[in-house]
């Protein structure tokens, strides 16, 4: 249970102060009936909640898809470059979302955005299982031997041991997808080199059973259906 004037104010759209007078004036319904009390409890799960009339969505978590661009940051901020936070409405950015693992600066794709830190984790972690699809277009062919090399675990040059990884060579090698469970620094390029095909374009197409939205154009976002959000967490199954 959580009092009302924390609920609405970790939307980020109103602060505590703002929720106060708010709610003296009458303008805040909970359940159907209008509450001038700050300090009153409901479920954020279950309760409804209005403000002049208008629903307020009290989760305790946001969830954010992106179709992310290259030239941008996968970060939540930075001095000179745009990120990716800064793609997003000012009350999102205050409720403090942050990339769930990062995409290169050139790399294009999903981006899940949240501030659950707790399923980052998972999503994250080779023990939840939760697999990343690649598509990745090469300089010069990928050969059919490194398919094998991808699944017994590749050793890369400065001796990082990748988990067993799939390769599927598309369009005569000069593309391919790859599905990875873990996500290190620059792992497809630094895989894909070592199969001497360096990267010339790279995007991420799904994470669990989060496909990138077809009609999400580049460089918009939406939130998470409730619907992908609990496949998300049915297919999370740790190890
Ligand atoms: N692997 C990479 O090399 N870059 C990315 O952005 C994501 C995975």
């Amino acid at each position: 249970m959580e009092r009302m004037d924390k609920l609405l104010s970790s939307t980020g759209l109103w602060s505590r102060r703002e929720v106060k007078e708010m709610m003296g004036r009458g303008r805040v319904t909970l359940d159907g009936r209008i509450t001038k009390k700050p300090e009153e409890k409901c479920d954020p799960e279950a309760a409804i909640i209005t403000v002049d009339g208008k629903p307020v969505d009290c989760a305790p978590f946001v969830y954010v898809m992106m179709h992310k661009i290259a030239g941008i940051l996968s970060a939540t901020e930075d001095r000179h470059q745009q990120t990716v936070l800064d793609v997003l409405p000012e009350y999102l950015q205050k409720r403090g979302l942050f990339p769930v693992g990062r995409l290169d600066k050139d790399t294009e794709g999903l981006l899940i955005l949240t501030d659950d830190g707790a399923m980052a984790h998972r999503l994250l972690s080779p023990k939840y299982h939760v697999d990343k699809i690649y598509y990745a277009k090469v300089d010069g062919i990928i050969e059919s031997q490194y398919i094998a090399t991808f699944q017994e675990g590749m050793i890369l040059g400065d001796g990082l041991h990748c988990k067993p990884a799939h390769l599927e060579i598309l369009e005569d090698g000069t593309a391919c997808y790859v599905t990875l469970r873990e996500g290190k620094f620059h792992q497809v390029k630094r895989m894909l080199a070592a199969c001497g095909a360096p990267v010339v374009y790279l995007k991420r197409l799904s994470m669990g059973s989060i496909s990138l939205d077809g009609n999400l154009e580049k460089g918009a976002w939406r939130f998470l259906t409730k619907e992908e959000l609990k496949c998300l967490k049915e297919g999370m199954k740790e190890s």
